[in-house]
């Protein structure tokens, strides 16, 4: 069992930027192409922005041409939270980090092989471990 990380809205505001807050704790999604890793090949691995939780690796980036980073797989299944999302109308599975419940985004059957899927993640969620900038 992944041990929960729980904060009050106050306490993420204090942590996170503006941006930051918007897209994981009030489930935003950040413009097509406009985050730092949609065309990033650093390798290793992208960890949970709010709690540091190792969640992607490059390994299974690829370029969906979605304008969000995309990954085929997690790391492990149980890094993730799915939540069936129907906003706008339309029926999209949500993923969150399981650890901290951060809104990460969003995963689709429609992936390369071997696991058909893409989990459309923003940038802004994501750290990856090589990269110190907020
Ligand atoms: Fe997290």
């Amino acid at each position: 069992m992944t041990e929960k990380i729980v904060k009050t809205p106050e306490e993420w505001k204090e942590q996170l930027n503006q941006n930051q807050y918007e897209i994981c704790i009030n489930h935003g999604t950040e413009p097509p192409f406009s985050g730092k890793y949609n065309d990033s090949k650093l390798e290793g691995v992208y960890k949970c922005v709010c709690c540091g939780e190792r969640l992607f690796s490059s390994d299974t980036k690829f370029n969906s041409g979605s304008g969000w980073p995309s990954f085929w797989k997690p790391i492990s299944e149980n890094k993730l939270e799915y939540i069936s999302d129907t906003a706008y109308g339309i029926v999209r599975t949500e993923v969150n980090c399981n650890k901290c419940g951060a809104h990460l985004g969003h995963v689709f059957d429609d992936g390369p092989k071997p696991t058909n899927s893409r989990y459309c993640i923003n940038s802004i969620s994501l750290q990856h471990e090589k990269d110190n900038d907020e």
